[in-house]
């Protein structure tokens, strides 16, 4: 490194107003006995606190003891170049005063005789500074204008060579030192020598210890960026006045990017200031084109020699000193390691070599950090989408810390078979790709937030590190609106809709799989849930389809009658007269209570369960209607009918026998199929239904609105009515575009000769909305949840029958 300016010692201030005429000469101090010095340095040495001072206290600390001693004013401690061609001023002491901040530099250039005389001597005494050939000349530039007329200069030696100065200045008078008085200035720079090596050793000894902690976070565990955090974390504690950043190179090798900044109080203005720095310039060139470490000392005295903006920038935001350490690995500067100090730095040799070890430990690992990453960037993209995938995200959970938590929101697109088949591939890739662009648009705006596909229409979103992991219904919120944004393909609007399962590791998941599997469940659950998004919940793990133990509970529970029908009325919504009634199960479970229909009907139906389970539902159904034609209750009850019943031939025989059984006729019974059950497999559906309609009986269509079923084939089927499904009925009074939806079904069904049921009405308010669209039947809260068959007869009286 080289100090381009020639900045001499900046005269210091307190000294400059305390200028002192001349007057007489000062005695040599008499209380300074052998005895006495002996008694200063011992009590120092044994004083622990000056050990484990730092630097510049204990410096300041010792020169107190020294000028106390002697009665002179000032004393400072100077340190030399290895060259021993300048020296800097490292801490200086004042009576009076105390601490001052230490300023000046002579170069041997400018004041070879004094140099010289250093050089030369252990102690030097020199009586009369303003005359004397030793300092003749320090007197115009240093000595007359601090007004010192009297100087003794002790040296510190190391391994023979010079390696810095005490000196102790006498103000306003001549002094002649006396031998004994040369002893203490002696012995105090021995004792500077040895508290200068101790803070070495400890310096040294915390930089080992930092390049044992950095070697240990090995590239291969963590992204380079991560990794870069880690180090400028360690680093911050190494240098704690300064700020520690680590800075990536942009490939344009024209600017240089903050990656992290990591120290105390960083004020965000500063960030931002250095957050980007352009490397053409000045120094960093240096540092960036030559791969070699630079130091900048001090900013003020650089300010006034040479222009650079980031010396200014510095300055404005309090830093005196930036060091900038080069990674350099195979030929190739990869980033730099830049450490702005709220001090300047004087001990410029000592910290050269950490630096650099420093540098070389942190590349190592860097620079495989790095590669790694390029070649997993290669192996962890989507082809069709360009996001992450699935593997990547494995990592990506991996290689976050421990204690951290991860929020993951797993995506499913809900239509997107049926688009694909209908609408081609090429169509098909064409939404997965917007789809995914979409998502990575989100993702952006989250800090910590990175977008994957998975595979076919199965996204994820995963937050990591400083992202609030508090956000996953917000977020889900928004990945909703943006995904059911409709697509133009082919010149139609395609809207598919997401269901949006989301985990929290921790606590749903310590590892990458578990998280995964957790989110999974809970996207079971979202299919099932209002507006597509469920979190996690420890409960619904146990209940989740495909449990074994549930589908072994659930057949005892067949066995033992521990479910049970409840019947939700139906409403004429003008007349208010009740229509017919919905049987809906119940489980009542010795351990989770009532577990809701949704629930074990998916882990029935993952299983040849079902079968049994409709059974049950038949027999007791059709029991209880001949026991409500008993009691004069006329009214149709509607069943819920399963994918594997509208498939199975076998099915319409056993209604058959049963209707025969309990003396019930078909019109007593409406079957509810949903879209997604008929059109799952639609040529075998038709044929059960045909033999249905050969029995009389009829159908209601469920949650309609949510599949793909097509006009042609409703048309085909015996209709009663159809179900506009729940998610359209709520908060139908405040959107407009479920208004429009619900008049155009009941256009439809009306057209098909259908009536229109609308569920889940839980106010007048949606009743009369739904009223005035033209929707002939409600079922929900709003007029009576669903009862027990105790209970529903009991009540029967207060409706219009
Ligand atoms: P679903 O066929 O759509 O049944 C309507 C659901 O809406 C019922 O939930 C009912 O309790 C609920 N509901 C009624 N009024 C309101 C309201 O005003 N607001 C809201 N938010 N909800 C209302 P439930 O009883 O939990 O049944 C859930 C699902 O389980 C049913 O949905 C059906 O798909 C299935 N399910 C129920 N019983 C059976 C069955 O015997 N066999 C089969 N295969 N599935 C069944
Ligand atoms: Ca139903
Ligand atoms: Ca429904």
């Amino acid at each position: 490194m080289s100090l381009e300016h020639r900045s001499i010692n900046k005269p210091n201030s307190s000294r400059d107003s305390r200028v002192m005429p001349l007057a007489g000469m000062a005695r040599s101090n008499p209380d300074v006995t052998i005895e006495y010095v002996r008694q200063i340095i011992f009590s120092l040495h044994k004083d622990t606190k000056l050990w484990q001072a730092k630097l510049t206290d204990a410096l300041v600390q010792v020169l107190g003891a020294a000028v106390a001693a002697l009665g002179n004013q000032v004393a400072s401690v100077w340190q030399m170049n290895k060259r021993g061609s300048e020296m800097y001023c490292i801490a200086q002491y004042e009576l009076g005063i105390g601490e001052v901040e230490p300023s000046g530099m002579f170069l041997r250039d400018d004041y070879p005789a004094f140099f010289h005389s250093v050089m030369e001597s252990r102690v030097l005494g020199i009586e009369d500074c303003l005359d004397d050939i030793r300092t003749v000349d320090l007197v115009k530039p240093y000595l007359a204008p601090h007004g010192i007329n009297a100087l003794m200069v002790s040296t510190i030696r190391r391994e023979g060579q010079v390696f810095g100065a005490v000196m102790l200045e006498q103000l306003g008078e001549t002094r002649a030192w006396s031998s004994v008085e040369k002893e203490l200035g002696s012995a105090i720079s021995e004792l500077i020598n040895q508290v200068m090596l101790v803070c070495e050793l400890r310096k040294q000894n915390q930089l080992l210890g930092l390049l044992n902690s950095i070697a240990n976070e090995s590239g291969l565990k963590h992204s380079p960026d991560k990794l870069a955090q880690l180090g400028m974390m360690k680093l911050s504690q190494l240098f704690p006045d300064a700020w520690a950043g680590f800075y990536k190179i942009y490939d344009n090798r024209e600017t240089a990017k903050l990656v992290c900044l990591v120290g105390k109080e960083i004020p965000e203005l500063a960030r931002s200031a250095i957050e980007e720095i352009p490397i053409k310039d000045g120094f960093i060139r240096t540092v960036t084109e030559l791969g070699e470490i630079f130091v900048i000392p001090d900013c003020e005295t650089w300010a006034d020699s040479v222009h650079l903006p980031i010396v200014d920038i510095a300055l404005g935001v309090g830093i005196r000193s930036i060091t900038s350490i080069p990674l350099k690995s195979g030929g190739e500067v990869l980033g730099f390691i830049q450490l702005w100090s709220h001090q300047k730095i004087y001990n410029l040799e000592v910290d050269y070599e950490g630096y650099k070890a420093i540098a070389t430990t942190f590349t190592v690992d860097y620079a495989n950090a790095v590669n790694l990453e390029r070649l997993q960037n290669q192996a962890h993209l989507d082809s069709l989408t360009g996001l992450y995938n699935r593997e990547r995200l494995q990592l990506d959970i991996e290689r976050s810390e421990e204690d951290e938590s991860n929020l993951l929101l797993l995506i499913e697109l809900k239509d997107f078979k049926q688009v694909n088949d209908t609408l081609g591939r090429i169509s098909g890739d064409r939404m997965l790709a917007s789809i995914a662009s979409r998502l990575s648009d989100v993702a952006e705006d989250y800090p910590g937030a990175t977008a994957y596909r998975l595979h076919g229409a199965e996204f994820c979103l995963l937050v990591t590190e400083d992202g609030d992991k508090d956000c996953g219904e917000l977020l889900a919120n928004e990945i909703h609106d943006c995904i059911s944004v409709p697509i133009e393909v082919s010149g139609l609007d395609i809207m598919l809709r997401p269901v949006i399962g989301i985990a929290r590791s921790p606590q749903h998941g310590k590892d990458g799989n578990e998280l995964l599997k957790s989110a999974d469940v809970a996207l079971g659950w979202a299919k099932k849930a209002d507006r597509g998004i469920s979190v996690y919940e420890p409960n619904q793990d146990n209940l989740r389809p495909g449990n074994l133990e549930l589908l072994t509970e659930l057949r005892e529970a067949i066995n033992r009658d521990e479910i049970e029908l409840y019947y939700q009325p139906q409403m004429d919504l003008i007349t208010g007269e009740l229509m017919a009634c919905e049987a809906l199960l119940r489980w009542r479970h010795k351990k989770y209570g009532l577990i809701e229909p949704d629930v074990f009907v998916r882990v029935a139906e993952s299983g040849d369960l079902i079968r049994t389970l409709t059974a049950w539902v038949a027999r007791h159904a059709i029991s209880q209607i001949s026991i409500f034609k008993l009691m004069g209750i006329n009214i149709p009850v509607t069943l819920n009918v399963s994918a594997r019943d509208i498939v199975d031939k076998d099915f319409p025989l056993q209604i058959k026998a049963l209707l025969e059984e309990f003396g019930v006729g078909p019109s007593d019974l409406r079957l509810e199929v949903t879209e997604d059950t008929l059109m799952a497999n639609p040529e075998r559906a038709m044929e059960v239904i045909s033999d249905f309609r050969h029995l009389g009986l009829e159908f209601d269509i469920d949650d309609f609105g949510m599949g793909y079923s097509s006009v042609s084939y409703l048309r085909k089927v015996p209709l009663n009515s159809i179900k506009i499904d729940n998610s359209f009925i709520m908060g139908v009074t405040r959107d407009e575009r479920n208004k429009a939806i619900i008049r155009s079904i009941v256009g439809l069904a009306h057209g098909l000769g259908a009536k229109v049921i609308a569920e889940a009405v839980e106010d007048e308010e949606t009743a009369s909305t739904l009223r005035a669209l033209g929707c002939d039947v409600g079922q929900g809260f709003h007029f009576v949840r669903p009862l027990s068959a105790a209970e529903f007869i009991s009540r029967v009286d207060q409706w219009v029958v």
